[in-house]
């Protein structure tokens, strides 16, 4: 019996004869289901059809793994390197043999998380490959589909490993998280955001949204909490939840403007004409 795997959004229901009636995920208001109707596909479907691993350094000690094609949502995962072991953050629905022999010549996993539900993908896999323990935000872990690896709740902020922090920012879902990684950008520090803050094209600007495919924004004091949520951190970079865009310097200084800019237009503060 096959895991199913939503071809939409890319996580993961229990393995069964038959796929689920729908996506809990793509069914609620922040995601979306096509209008031809919910698709499901399977790790040997998509093997079959050519997507591979791809896996690449993005750093000195952090490391990408997506899938090439990009698989649903696309997002790439990030695995960060330490001394005392790796965590491997927002995880691709897609997941292979190569992927995983990759990792373990990086040293393995001690947890893996995500920035939010969208982003789960193929974390029990992970898990069960590892043995590791999957670390999600107790206000979002309902959201988890697959029930066989070991879950650890948690709540505000969570170190992981030195160094490596998970803070709950909340806005996109209550349980939105980023991951603090002092090490990052030569030590200056950066923020691995998913969905909590979004790197806008240019590189330069940030934004933060309650649906991204939906384009439905987050009140004031939401962003306002997510901004204050990481205020008390060093950190000069941010990584969104795909290879690119990346704010690579000035990140503290950018998210500040961009949060300011962002409630200027919620309160209708901005001149639009
Ligand atoms: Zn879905
Ligand atoms: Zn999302």
């Amino acid at each position: 019996m096959p895991a199913w795997i939503c071809a939409t959004c890319g996580n993961h229901y229990p393995e069964a004869d038959r796929p689920p009636g729908s996506c809990a995920i793509c069914s609620d208001e922040r995601q979306w289901v096509p209008a031809s109707g919910q698709r499901w596909t399977t790790l040997t479907e998509l093997s079959t059809v050519g997507h591979v691993s791809d896996v690449r350094e993005v750093e000195p000690g952090l490391t990408g793994i997506g899938a090439d094609p990009p698989v649903a949502i696309g997002q790439r995962a990030l695995l960060v390197q330490t001394a005392e072991g790796n965590l491997l953050w927002d995880p691709s629905g897609f997941i292979d043999d190569g992927a995983i022999e990759a990792v373990r010549d990086l040293g393995g996993l001690h947890a893996i998380s995500a920035s939010h539900p969208h982003f789960y993908g193929a974390m029990t896999q992970w898990s069960l490959a590892f043995g590791a323990e999957i670390l999600l935000p107790a206000t979002d872990s309902h959201w988890l589909a697959r029930s066989e690896a070991p879950v650890r709740t948690w709540s505000d902020a969570l170190q992981v490993l030195p160094g490596v922090t998970l803070i709950q920012c909340g806005g996109h879902f209550p349980g939105s998280v980023v991951v603090h990684w002092a090490g990052g950008a030569d030590g200056a520090g950066a923020l691995f955001t998913g969905d909590t803050i979004f790197v806008t094209p240019g590189e330069d600007r940030l934004t933060f949204v309650w649906s991204a495919p939906n384009r439905i924004p987050l009140p004031e004091a939401a962003v306002r909490r997510i901004v204050d949520s990481v205020r008390s951190y060093d950190f000069d970079r941010i990584y969104g939840g795909w290879w690119q865009p990346i704010l690579r310097s000035g990140a503290r200084a950018a998210l500040e403007a961009s949060a300011d800019r962002y409630v200027q237009f919620l309160r209708g503060e901005a001149k639009v004409d």
